[in-house]
């Protein structure tokens, strides 16, 4: 497989954008970040003409695979009568009343155009309604690239053992936005409330209730629940973001599977098959600050036409799937992938664990039978066999992300299944 006019593309722009890129995550891709000219369904193809069946699906967004006929059609249909109205359409009512039928509990719902933004918006209306400056974040998870949350994403040891000082991740953040942030491990209710009953300054807690970005970590039994528990006792408000588990994992994602209720929740990726779009979702009462325009949240492209045109589209097509079956099919392919990838390494020897759901799922090199929090993933996984693994894979037709996380989409055919174990049996044998 050659390589040659994405490198000499990517000399070109590294001389134009820092780093060749416009995203950090890309950066590191290899051999170099590739140039696509076209993706369609499951498939991408290079500048090179090079074709490769695709799981990093947009990090996400592509629960439909690429340029679904469906999205590409309604938006293109409605763009003809303007792109960015600064103005409400009857579109966004209708998204309004579509959303509502997939989330499990009765939400208002507020839309903005990046997971990275809504969590800033579901922080703020925690502080706005408590009046106080602190919050809870768990290491391991992932709220979006702003000084506020940018705090023990991945910290490279893990921290100290047994201590949890917040590490931030970028050079030029707010030192301010240090003091705000009181980081904890996930999966663990006894240090969550011995922080709970040391502090009278937090106004919320914010998670990704499955932590996807960390190894795809399930709450352990009852987690959930006893972190409800704890908040309605410390009155503390409650955040699950959902931007990566939403409309993916289950059509009222994690909170439809565990049937805990926060008390804002925050979406964006595959809500609106690809096309950027976030929402946040309470009860009215939460939501007063918005309503009485206390709280300020603004944005130019809030709510533009493609963007409701592309969610309203995939979410119509969902339900006229059956919701249910849609997500049934879509975890059961992602299975049958699970299974043929343990199967190839088994006969090789080769230990790896897959955890997830088959809709996504995070494959490791560990001999680990389960991880539960982030130390775990950092003490007990090797990463540098992934990278060597995600290369031979690349050069074998199939592009996986560089973290280890595989997204499926609805695209994903059996055959594409079945050609992507062949390529991992290949893999597998020349790391
Ligand atoms: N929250 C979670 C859980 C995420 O996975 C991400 C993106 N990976 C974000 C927030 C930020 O979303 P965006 O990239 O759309 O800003």
């Amino acid at each position: 497989m050659k390589f040659d006019k994405s490198i000499k593309l990517y000399e070109e722009a590294k001389k134009m954008v820092p780093g060749g890129v416009s995203s950090g995550i890309r950066q590191t891709e290899w051999p170099v970040p590739l140039f696509f000219d076209s993706a369609k369904g499951s498939k991408m193809r290079d500048v090179d003409g090079n074709e490769f069946i695709d799981y990093v699906m947009g990090m996400g967004p592509n629960l439909f695979g690429h340029a679904p006929e469906f999205i590409t059609k309604a938006v293109y249909e409605d763009m003809q009568n303007g792109f960015c109205l600064t103005g409400q359409s009857e579109k966004e009512n209708d998204l309004s009343v579509l959303v509502r039928k997939a989330l499990p509990f009765d939400f208002q719902v507020r839309y903005a155009s990046s997971g990275t933004e809504i969590d800033q918006l579901a922080l703020r209306l925690a502080r706005s309604i408590k009046g106080k400056n602190k919050y809870i974040k768990f290491e391991g998870h992932y709220h979006g690239w702003m000084d506020s949350v940018l705090y023990n994403t991945h910290p490279e040891a893990g921290g100290k053992e047994d201590s949890y000082e917040p590490v931030g991740e970028s050079l030029g953040m707010s030192q301010g936005s240090r003091d705000e942030v009181i980081i904890a491990p996930w999966n663990d209710l006894d240090y969550l409330e011995y922080i709970l009953k040391n502090n009278d300054e937090i106004s919320s807690i914010i998670m990704e209730p499955i932590l996807w970005n960390s190894n795809v970590i399930l709450p352990k039994s009852g987690y959930l629940e006893g972190v409800r528990e704890l908040c309605n006792k410390y009155e503390i408000i409650l955040i699950f973001d959902e931007v990566g588990t939403g409309f993916r994992v289950a059509f009222g994602g994690a909170q439809e599977l565990y049937r805990v209720k926060p008390d804002i929740a925050t979406y964006a990726k595959a809500m609106a098959g690809g096309f950027p779009i976030a929402m946040i979702a309470a009860n009215s009462e939460i939501m007063e600050g918005l309503t009485s325009g206390e709280v300020v949240h603004g944005g130019s492209f809030n709510s533009n036409v493609m963007s409701v045109s592309a969610a309203h589209a995939g979410l119509t097509h969902i339900i006229n799937s059956n919701s249910d079956k849609f997500y049934k099919d879509l975890n059961g392919n992602g299975e049958i992938l699970i299974q043929g990838l343990r199967n190839v390494a088994k006969k090789q020897d080769i230990e790896i664990l897959i955890q997830g759901f088959g809709s996504f799922f995070y494959l490791s090199f560990t001999s680990a039978k389960s991880i539960n929090n982030y130390r775990e993933h950092m003490n007990n996984v090797d990463l540098k066999k992934y990278k060597e693994f995600a290369k031979s894979m690349l050069v074998n037709g199939i592009r996986l992300s560089q973290n280890g996380r595989w997204h499926l989409s609805s695209a994903h055919s059996l055959e594409d299944i079945n050609r992507t174990i062949q390529a991992a049996e290949k893999s597998f044998s020349s790391i």
